[in-house]
C-alpha cells in the first residue's frame, strides 16, 4: 500500500457514490481528500497509519478515520461494501487510458457499459459516439487503449515487481532448509517488463519448501503444487514459479533458468563444440568425447570459467555479443549503483514535485550523493505548474542560498541550477537563450505534440539538440511502459546528432519510462555519446529509481566511464559546462 493507493481508493469511492446518485457535497469531499493525499508534502501514509491526520486541510473527520483503517489494515470496509453494489468488471474500466471518472459514469449510465468487453463493443459499433463528449476520435483512442491493454495484460513493469520479489526472496531465505535462493529469469536479467518471476531454491527438503511456499499469506491462488515445482499468483496477478534443486545442481540451474533462451542456445552450442552437453542440472561429457566429468560447480562463475569464459553478468545474457566477448576477455566492467556520485533531472514543489528543494537536497545527501541537479518544468508545461521566467530566476537565487547554507553546515554537497525545458513543436525551446545561459545545465524534453511523423519528430528533437544550451536530452522516446507507446522518432539519427554536438542522453530511471531503451546504449557508447542516469524524481523516495536506471545501463553494456553522474563534483562541473 502506498500514498497513491490511498488516493485512488478515495477517488473510486467518489465515483461509486456518484454512480449511486449520492449527495454531491459528500462526493466532493472524497475528491478533495484524494487531491490532498496526493499533494501533501510530508509522509501522509505514515500519518494515516498512526491516526495522525488531524488538522490537515481537506481531510475531514470521516475521511481521517477511513484513511487510518485503510493504511493500517490494507482494507476499508466502507469501500468493500460499496463495491458489492456493482459488478466486479466495472472496476477494469478505471484502468483504461483516456477514460476518466466522468466518462466511466457516462458510459455506465447511458449505455450500461460495466466491463472492458462491453466498452470495446460500443466503441466498435459507433454507439459510443452518440454520447456528448465522445467523438469518433475518442472511440478510436479507446479501442487503441483497450487493444494495448489486451496485448500487455499479463506483463508487469520491473518497478512493479521489484518489491514483491524482494519480499519473496526474504521469505524463502528465512526457511531453515533453503540453502541458496535466487530470483532467475527475465527479472534477474533486469528486463524492463517481465511476464512472471522464476525463483530457484537449493535444498535437500524440496517438499517442505513447496508446502511453505504455497502456504504463504501473500499467495492469492495456487496454480500448481508439486514435489519440486510450484506456481502461484500474487494479488497483483503476477505469476511466481518456484523450483527446488539439489545443492550441487544450483549453479547450472541458476544459469539455465536465468536465460535468456538465446544466451542458453549459444552456451549449449559452445559446450557441444568442447565435447560436453549442458542442461539445467549439469555440464556432462558428451558420449564418446572421451572427456572427464567436470567438477561440481558451486557458482555460475565456475561454470563459465570451466567453459573458458569470463563470468557473464545476468543483465548481459541476451546473446548480443556477450558470449564472444566473454571468451576474448572483452566484457565491459559494468557500472554499479555505488559508483553514482550525483543525480540530474529532479523536480521540486516549484513545478509538479511533491517535496521542496531543501527536502530533495537533504534526501540526496542521505543517499550519499555529492550533487543534485534540479530540473523543474518550463512554462509551457502549465499542467505541471511549469515555471515562468520570473519564477525560474527566483529559483536560481533560492538554490544559491541553499548551497551557501549547506556549505555553512559543513556539507560537501552542491545543487546545480537547471530546468527540464520543453522542446516546442518546431524544435525551439521554451525559454530564450539568454535565460538558459544562466542555468548550470538543461534537460530538453518533449511533453506535447507527440503524434508528429517520424521525420518531423526527429527534426524537431535534433533542432533542440543543436542548441548549445541543451546539456542533455530527456526521455527520448516518450514511452510509458505498458501504457503508452513511444512516439515515432529515429533514434540512430538522434544518437548521431548528440555525438556531433556533445549532448548527453539521459537514461530516465523512472520504472514507467526506462528511456532511452537499453537496446540502443551500445550504439550510443560506440559513437562516444555519454549517458546520465536520471531518476526524474518527483519526491524524495524516487531517488531509489536510480537502481532501475543502473539495471538498464548494465543491460546496455555501460561502464562508469560512460555515465556522467559517476564523475566527481569537480569533474562533472567541467563536463556540463
Ligand atoms: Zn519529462
Ligand atoms: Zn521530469
Amino acid at each position: 500500500m502506498t500514498r497513491d493507493d490511498l488516493a485512488d481508493t478515495l477517488e473510486q469511492i467518489a465515483l461509486l457514490l456518484e454512480l449511486k446518485g449520492e449527495n454531491p457535497f459528500k462526493i466532493r469531499a472524497y475528491r478533495t481528500g484524494a487531491d490532498t493525499v496526493r499533494q501533501y508534502s510530508g509522509d501522509i501514509f505514515e500519518k494515516a497509519k498512526n491516526d495522525d491526520l488531524k488538522g490537515i486541510k481537506g481531510i475531514g473527520d470521516a475521511l481521517q478515520q477511513k484513511l487510518h483503517e485503510l493504511a493500517s489494515t490494507g482494507k476499508l470496509e466502507f469501500y468493500e461494501n460499496l463495491r458489492k453494489d456493482f459488478p466486479d468488471t466495472l472496476f477494469e474500466l478505471f484502468k483504461v487510458q483516456g477514460l476518466g471518472p466522468k466518462k466511466v459514469k457516462a458510459v455506465y449510465e447511458m449505455l450500461g457499459v460495466d466491463s472492458i468487453a462491453k466498452l470495446k463493443a460500443v466503441c466498435e459499433s459507433g454507439e459510443i459516439s452518440e454520447l456528448s463528449g465522445f467523438g469518433k476520435k475518442t472511440a478510436e483512442k479507446l479501442i487503441e487503449a483497450i487493444e494495448f491493454r489486451e496485448a500487455n495484460a499479463e506483463f508487469f513493469r520491473l518497478g512493479d515487481v521489484a518489491a514483491p520479489v524482494q519480499m519473496i526472496l526474504d521469505c524463502l531465505r528465512a526457511h531453515p532448509e533453503s540453502h541458496q535462493v535466487e530470483a532467475a529469469g527475465s527479472y534477474r536479467r533486469g528486463k524492463e517488463i517481465v511476464h512472471d518471476v522464476d525463483f530457484l531454491v537449493a535444498t535437500s527438503q524440496p517438499a517442505a519448501i513447496m508446502d511453505y511456499f504455497v502456504g504463504q499469506e501473500w499467495v492469492q491462488k495456487v496454480i500448481a503444487h508439486g514435489e519440486t515445482k510450484s506456481s502461484v499468483y500474487l494479488e497483483n496477478g503476477l505469476q511466481c514459479d518456484l523450483r527446488a534443486v539439489k545443492n550441487d545442481e544450483f549453479a547450472c540451474a541458476l544459469a539455465y533458468f536465468t536465460g535468456s533462451k538465446e544466451h542458453n542456445v549459444a552456451m549449449r552450442g559452445r559446450a557441444i563444440d568442447q565435447g560436453y552437453t549442458l542442461n539445467e542440472y549439469r555440464l556432462a561429457p558428451k558420449e564418446g568425447s572421451g572427456k572427464d566429468a567436470p567438477p561440481t560447480f558451486q557458482t555460475e562463475a565456475e561454470l563459465y570459467d570451466y567453459m573458458g569464459m569470463a563470468y557473464v553478468e545476468p543483465e548481459l545474457r541476451e546473446n548480443t555479443g556477450e558470449v564472444e566477448a566473454a571468451t576474448s576477455s572483452d566484457l565491459p566492467d559494468l557500472i554499479r549503483l555505488e559508483q553514482l556520485k550525483g543525480t540530474f533531472h529532479n523536480h521540486t514543489t516549484a513545478s509538479d514535485g511533491k517535496n521542496t528543494l531543501e527536502e530533495m537536497a537533504r534526501a540526496c545527501i542521505d543517499h550519499g550523493l555529492q550533487y543534485l541537479g534540479i530540473a523543474d518544468h518550463s512554462k509551457s508545461s502549465f499542467q505541471a505548474n511549469g515555471l515562468s521566467e520570473e519564477r525560474l530566476l527566483a529559483q536560481i537565487e533560492e538554490i544559491g542560498e541553499l548551497n551557501a547554507k549547506l556549505k555553512a553546515e559543513g556539507e560537501d554537497f552542491h545543487i546545480f541550477t537547471g530546468n527540464e525545458v520543453d522542446i516546442l513543436k518546431d524544435g525551439s525551446l521554451d525559454y530564450d537563450d539568454e535565460l538558459l545561459a544562466q542555468l548550470d545545465y538543461t534537460v530538453a524534453s518533449v511533453h506535447n505534440a507527440m503524434t508528429l511523423s517520424e521525420s518531423a519528430m526527429t527534426k524537431r528533437i535534433i533542432r533542440a539538440i543543436e542548441n548549445p544550451h541543451v546539456t542533455m536530452l530527456g526521455h527520448v522516446s516518450g514511452r510509458l511502459l505498458l501504457q503508452r507507446e513511444a512516439y515515432a522518432v529515429n533514434i540512430p539519427k538522434i544518437i548521431d546528432a548528440c555525438a556531433e554536438t556533445g549532448t548527453i542522453i539521459e537514461l530516465n530511471a523512472n520504472p514507467w519510462r526506462l528511456d532511452m531503451d537499453w537496446r540502443w546504449w551500445k550504439l550510443a557508447r560506440d559513437k562516444g555519446v555519454k549517458c546520465s542516469i536520471n531518476p526524474d524524481a518527483h519526491r524524495t523516495s524516487h531517488f531509489d529509481y536510480l537502481w532501475f536506471g543502473i539495471k538498464q545501463a548494465r543491460k546496455g553494456w555501460l561502464t562508469a566511464d560512460d555515465v556522467v553522474n559517476c564523475l566527481s563534483l569537480e569533474e562533472v562541473k567541467a563536463a556540463i559546462a
